[in-house]
């Protein structure tokens, strides 16, 4: 056997060596290599295979020795194979596939062939690949621990009851925006919020006048500044939040501005109600105390002077006196049921306009009616200047009559003897077609209103001075009235006044010009009667209240009418089916009434078979509101007047109807 094995160029190409091992009892091994087997193993000189074997022994890596040898034994057995790492002299660390078999052909010893190749690239690439692999793996890892993370955090963040919210500064791309805080602005994601932020930003309102100059300051990282802000979503929908903002560098370099805030809409509108719970009960119980004054005072007087006329009986001049009493103290409580009815009617939202054609020239000689006795008792100068380019005017006569009578009474009552009131109504340019703005000023020299008091004027039941206190009597309710007649006639009205000065009250409101037509047609319905003589009429009279029946039997009886009085419905229906057709010449008719009332009793009227069917009837009520005297005309009803009975206002409505 030559000492050198032929190798051809393809097992030097992939860098394979071929070897043989020999073993022989009592003497050393001997390794026998070719060429490139040689230079695998680093040996450059010509050794003898003993010194090959033992300079291969030497070039194993020592951490590799023990499985080296392992592999050797096992070689004397079978074929086996191994891969092992083996330091060349020159080039250093290299990995080996071995694969060796043992030769049986020999018979002297042991002999063992085999390869020697030299894998390191292999095994660097697939480490390189391994490496690679690991990496990737570790990048997945790390992924889906922080995509982990974010929804942990989300959750977290979306779980708070407050909102958060973080931007880039500059260039407003949201970063965060949790459930709350997109519900807050009113958005369904936040792609959405991302579109319209710029928009919703600047629907955000500071009312402290401050914060803005505070956040406009947020430069500095940590900067920080706590406020009030309301975030406004559309006309009614808004959100009131206590809010945090602060200035942070984010992960990527980038400012950002992060908010969060807590919703108080739910606490404010609380807060209010139990503001509005408490004035209105604190409202009530002053209103209660002055109406147990305010009552008593007529009633004391209907009362004593009552006495007093019993007492002097006979004594024409001295009771004429006494009944003038009589007479104003009982005005003076219809006065203050009035008002608390009309106060209880427009808190229930129930108030609407009836509007007419009127001349709003007509408003002086109201005034002068119900003014003149007062001003002269005081001593006051009233001043009444009117500038009127278009008087005739469709408008709410009782409503505008209310809220000047309202204006100029409080003139009256609150200004001390000899002073001045400044009555003036004037037109004001107005741009709408077909209507003119009208100015009514109602000025005093009188006692004037506290500052801290103004923003109370227009409550009802609410009065700077008790009765008590002032000695002016009144409810607190005029001013109530007349601001919510103003705001149903869509005008304004402005308080300006000074202690001991006087005060101003100025009312502005729109009305329709009337046509010449419609201002005629209304007039010609409001033609009063010249004669207030019922002569030979004759009433069939419905009322159950003995006490309402006798006063209207005599002041009927006093204008020559024949009245029959039925105790109810039921009976003035008997009552006029039993008489002849025509008989009767009208029926004033009471609403409530046993067994059957006024409704019911006309619905049956107006179902008879023959002439009586067409009775005219008049309802007589205490219900004063508008929807009474409507429900009185759809049952069939011809007309309408309200208790206490004004003779003057029954009569005249008696001869309308009779005359029709
Ligand atoms: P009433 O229900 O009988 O009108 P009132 O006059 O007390 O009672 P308002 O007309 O609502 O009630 O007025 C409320 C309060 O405003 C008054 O009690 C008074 O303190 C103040 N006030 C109103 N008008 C004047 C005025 N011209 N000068 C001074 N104080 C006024
Ligand atoms: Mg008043």
């Amino acid at each position: 056997m030559s000492q050198k094995i032929n190798t051809n160029k393809f097992l030097k190409n992939v860098r394979i060596g071929l070897w043989r091992i020999e073993v022989e009892e009592g003497k050393l091994p001997r390794f026998y290599a070719d060429e490139v087997m040689d230079e695998l193993l680093g040996i450059t000189e010509e050794i003898t295979p003993e010194e090959r074997f033992a300079f291969h022994r030497r070039c194993v890596h020592p951490d590799d020795m023990e499985m080296f040898l392992e592999y050797s034994d096992k070689l004397t057995e079978t074929q086996t194979e191994i891969v092992y790492r083996y330091i060349h002299p020159i080039s250093g660390e290299m990995f080996v596939r071995c694969a060796g078999i043992r030769d049986n052909s020999v018979t002297s010893g042991i002999s063992i062939i085999g390869t020697h190749q030299d894998i390191s690239e292999t095994i660097r690439v697939e480490k390189e690949k391994e490496a690679e692999r690991r990496l990737a793996e570790l990048n997945n890892e790390l992924r889906q621990e922080a995509e982990r993370n974010e929804n942990y955090y989300r959750d977290l963040l979306d779980m708070q009851s407050c909102g958060v919210m973080a931007y880039t500064l500059p260039g407003h791309r949201v970063i965060h925006m949790n459930a709350k805080a997109l519900q807050m602005y009113g958005f369904k994601s936040v792609e959405e919020a991302q579109q319209r932020l710029g928009a919703a930003l600047r629907k955000v309102y500071y009312p402290q006048t401050d914060t803005i100059k505070h956040l406009k300051k947020l430069r500095n990282e940590d900067d920080m500044v706590d406020y009030e802000c309301v975030i406004g979503k559309g006309e009614s929908n808004e959100c009131h939040a206590l809010a945090k903002t602060k200035v942070v560098v984010i992960p990527s370099g980038e400012r950002a501005v992060i908010t969060t805030f807590l919703d108080v809409s739910d606490m404010i509108t609380l807060r209010k109600a139990l503001k509005q719970a408490e004035e209105g009960s604190r409202a009530k119980s002053s209103f209660l105390f002055a109406m147990s004054h305010d009552l008593r005072t007529p009633m004391n007087a209907i009362i004593g002077y009552t006495a007093l006329m019993e007492k002097h009986w006979g004594e024409k001049e001295v009771t004429a006196g006494y009944l003038q009493k009589l007479k104003e103290a009982g005005n003076f409580l219809m006065d203050l049921i009035g008002n608390i009815l009309e106060v209880a009617r427009i808190e229930s939202g129930k108030e609407t306009l009836t509007e007419t054609a009127w001349n709003l020239c007509n408003l002086e000689d109201t005034l002068d009616l119900l003014l003149d006795r007062d001003i002269y008792k005081k001593q006051l100068t009233l001043k009444k200047n009117m500038e009127l380019q278009h008087p005739k005017v469709y408008c709410d006569v009782l409503k505008i009559q209310e809220i000047t009578m309202n204006l100029l009474s409080n003139a009256v009552k609150y200004t001390p003897e000899g002073g001045t009131i400044h009555f003036t109504i004037r037109e004001l340019p107005y741009e709408r077609e077909g209507y003119a703005l009208f100015q009514t000023v109602v000025e005093d020299t009188g006692i004037g209103i506290s500052k801290e008091y103004i923003p109370h004027l227009f409550e009802a039941f609410s009065r700077e001075k008790s009765s008590s206190e002032s000695g002016i009597i009144g409810t607190g309710l005029g001013l109530r009235i007349v601001k919510k007649f103003v705001d149903l006639m869509e005008g304004s009205i402005v308080v300006e006044s000074e202690i001991g000065e006087g005060t101003r009250f100025t009312v502005t409101i729109p009305h329709r010009i009337a046509t010449a037509n419609e201002y005629i047609f209304e007039e010609n319905a409001k033609e009063l009667p010249e004669e207030i003589k019922l002569n030979n009429v004759r009433i069939l009279l419905a009322e159950d209240n003995m006490l309402n029946a006798e006063i209207a039997m005599t002041l009927l009886a006093d204008a020559n009418a024949y009245v029959e009085l039925a105790p109810d419905g039921e009976k003035a229906l008997s009552m006029l089916k039993r008489a002849t057709d025509g008989y009767y010449d009208l029926i004033i008719m009471d609403i409530q009434m046993p067994h059957m009332n006024g409704y019911e009793a006309t619905k049956n009227i107006r179902g008879l078979p023959d002439g009586r069917c067409r009775i005219p009837i008049i309802a007589m009520t205490a219900n004063a509101f508008e929807e009474d005297r409507k429900r009185a005309i759809e049952s069939g009803m011809n007309g309408y007047v309200t208790k206490p009975i004004k003779i003057e206002e029954l009569i005249s409505t008696i001869k309308k109807i009779l005359k029709s």
